[in-house]
C-alpha cells in the first residue's frame, strides 16, 4: 500500500488506496482534479468533503460533523444509512445484482406494489426510470402519445430536472440553454409574496393564477395541449405553497379542456411535507405522478412515473416508446421496498408532519419575527424556505455576496443548508427530532442575528 495518499496517475491500481491516510485534502484535491461537477464555473469550486454520514447528521475525515438539513438536494427522506436499507441493498447484491428491465423480477414487484399502495385510487402501475428528469421525460412522452397532443404547460417557477424535456419544461431562467425546445409553453403560478398578478391576498392570488392559466390555455390553443405539468409544492423554486382551491381550479381546467394533469412530486413526495404525496393536502389527484429521491432516499438512483388506469389501457394494446437499460434496477428497487417498510413501520411520514408543522414550524416563525432580514417563511412538514430580504418593505432580496457569507457561516458552525437565490430552504430529513430542530435553529438564529 502507498504510504500516504497521493494524487497521480501513479495511483492507479486496486491496492494503492491507504484508508488509513485519506484526510479532507487529498479528497478535495481529488476532486479538484478529476471531477466535472453540475451547476458549476469547475474553476472557482472549493466543495465540502463528506466522508460518512448517520441519521440527520454527516462528518468529514477530521471529523467535523454537520447538521444535514439539506437532505442532501432534499432527498434522504429516510436519513442517511438507514441500517435495514443498507441491508436490503447489501442483500439483492448478493443474489443478483443487475437485471434488464424486460425481465419480471421480485424487488421490481415489491417495490411498483408498495408504491401503488400509496397513490389515490384510479392508478394501476409503475413506469421505473433512474431519477427525477427522466421520469419527467417518459411522463410527457406518455401524455403525448396518448392525447395526441405536442404542448406541455408548465410554471415559470418550477424546476422538473436537467435533460431535453425536462428542462425544456423548467420554468427558471436555467431553461435557456434549451430555448430551442418546442412544444412546451409557460405560465406564471401563485406566490403571493412577489405575486405576478398584484394580489393583496391569497384569494386573490388563486383566482388571478386560474385566470390566467385559462388565458394561456386559449391562447395556445387547447386541442394542441397534451398535459399541463405542475410541481404539487414548487421546490426550488421557493417552497410555494399553492393557494387554497389553486390546484383543484387547476384539475378543473385541466378536464375541461381534455388536458392531462401530471403531478412533479420529485421533491415533494414520499414524506417531505408530511405526507405520502404533497397533493393529498388538496384533496386533488393527477392522472400521472412522477417521483424520484424520497422514494428510497437516494440511496440508489431511482425515479418513476405512476400511471392511472385510463393510461394504462391505451398503452394495453399500443407500444410505448421509452425505456431505459437500468429502469427498474434491483439494488434501486430492494432500496425502495426496505425504504418505504421503513417509513411505515417507524411512522417516519407521521414524524414529519409532527415535528416539522410544530417544533420547525414554530422555530422558523419565532426567527422571522426576530430577525428583520428575514422577508417571509413558509412550509408544510419538513419543506420550509427563509426568504431573506434586504429590506422589508420594498422586500429587495438579499444580494447573493450577502447569501454567500450566510452560507459558509452556517457551514462553518456545522449546519448543512440548500441555499437557492436569496433563500435558505430548511430541509432535514423527516427522522429530524426536536433535538436537532433546536440544534438547527439555534445556528439559524447566531448566523442571521450576526447577518441583520
Ligand atoms: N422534479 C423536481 C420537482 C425536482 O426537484 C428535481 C430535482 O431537484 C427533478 C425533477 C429532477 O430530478 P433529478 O435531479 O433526479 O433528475
Amino acid at each position: 500500500q502507498a504510504s500516504t495518499a497521493t494524487l497521480g496517475n501513479d495511483a492507479i491500481s486496486s491496492d494503492a488506496i491507504n484508508h488509513d491516510a485519506i484526510d479532507n485534502d487529498y479528497v478535495r484535491q481529488l476532486d479538484r482534479r478529476h471531477v466535472f461537477h453540475s451547476w458549476s464555473a469547475q474553476a472557482t469550486l472549493d466543495p465540502l468533503v463528506i466522508a460518512g454520514g448517520s441519521g440527520c447528521r454527516v462528518w468529514d475525515y477530521a471529523g467535523k460533523e454537520y447538521l444535514d438539513f439539506s437532505s442532501q438536494l432534499v432527498n434522504t427522506n429516510i436519513g442517511h444509512q438507514h441500517p435495514k436499507v443498507i441491508a436490503a441493498i447489501q442483500a439483492q447484491a448478493g443474489a443478483l445484482a443487475t437485471v434488464a428491465p424486460a425481465h419480471a423480477n421480485l424487488a421490481r414487484g415489491e417495490a411498483a406494489k408498495r408504491i401503488l399502495a400509496r397513490a389515490p385510487q384510479g392508478f394501476e402501475k409503475v413506469f421505473f426510470t433512474n431519477a427525477g428528469a427522466d421520469a419527467n421525460e417518459n411522463a410527457i412522452r406518455m401524455a403525448r402519445a396518448y392525447t395526441g397532443r405536442d404542448k406541455i404547460l408548465s410554471a415559470y417557477r418550477s424546476y422538473h430536472g436537467n435533460t431535453g424535456a425536462a428542462i425544456a419544461a423548467t420554468g427558471d431562467p436555467r431553461r435557456i440553454p434549451n430555448e430551442f425546445a418546442r412544444g412546451h409553453a409557460h405560465f406564471f403560478n401563485p406566490y403571493l409574496y412577489r405575486s405576478d398578478f398584484w394580489a393583496g391576498d391569497e384569494q386573490q392570488e388563486c383566482e388571478r393564477a386560474l385566470q390566467h392559466l385559462q388565458r394561456v390555455i386559449e391562447c395556445e390553443g387547447p386541442g394542441a395541449i397534451a398535459a399541463i405539468l405542475l410541481e404539487s409544492v414548487p421546490g426550488t423554486a421557493g417552497v410555494l405553497i399553492p393557494p387554497k382551491g389553486y390546484l383543484e381550479g387547476v384539475r378543473r381546467l385541466a378536464d375541461h379542456y381534455g388536458i392531462l394533469l401530471i403531478f412533479d412530486e420529485v421533491m415533494a413526495g414520499f414524506g417531505r411535507t408530511g405526507r405520502w404525496f404533497a397533493f393529498e393536502h388538496f384533496g386533488v389527484s393527477p392522472d400521472l405522478i412522477v417521483f424520484a429521491k424520497g422514494v428510497n432516499s437516494g440511496y440508489v438512483p431511482a425515479g418513476g412515473v405512476i400511471v392511472s388506469a385510463p393510461i394504462c389501457r391505451h398503452f394495453d394494446d399500443q407500444m410505448f416508446y421509452g425505456g431505459l437499460t437500468y429502469s427498474g434496477h434491483p439494488l434501486a428497487m430492494a432500496a425502495i421496498v426496505a425504504s418505504l417498510d421503513a417509513m411505515a413501520e417507524e411512522g417516519i411520514v407521521d414524524n414529519a408532519d409532527r415535528v416539522g408543522n410544530g417544533a420547525l414550524a414554530k422555530g422558523l416563525s419565532q426567527l422571522a419575527s426576530d430577525h428583520a432580514i428575514i422577508g417571509e417563511t413558509r412550509g408544510v412538514g419538513v419543506f420550509h424556505a427563509l426568504e431573506l430580504v434586504s429590506d422589508r418593505t420594498s422586500r429587495a432580496p438579499l444580494p447573493g455576496a450577502e447569501m454567500a457569507k450566510i452560507k459558509r457561516a452556517l457551514i462553518d458552525k456545522g449546519l448543512l443548508p440548500f441555499v437557492v437565490e436569496n433563500r435558505i430552504h430548511v430541509t432535514p430529513p423527516c427522522i429530524v427530532n426536536e433535538a436537532e430542530v433546536a440544534q438547527g435553529l439555534a445556528i439559524l438564529d447566531e448566523v442571521l442575528g450576526a447577518a441583520s
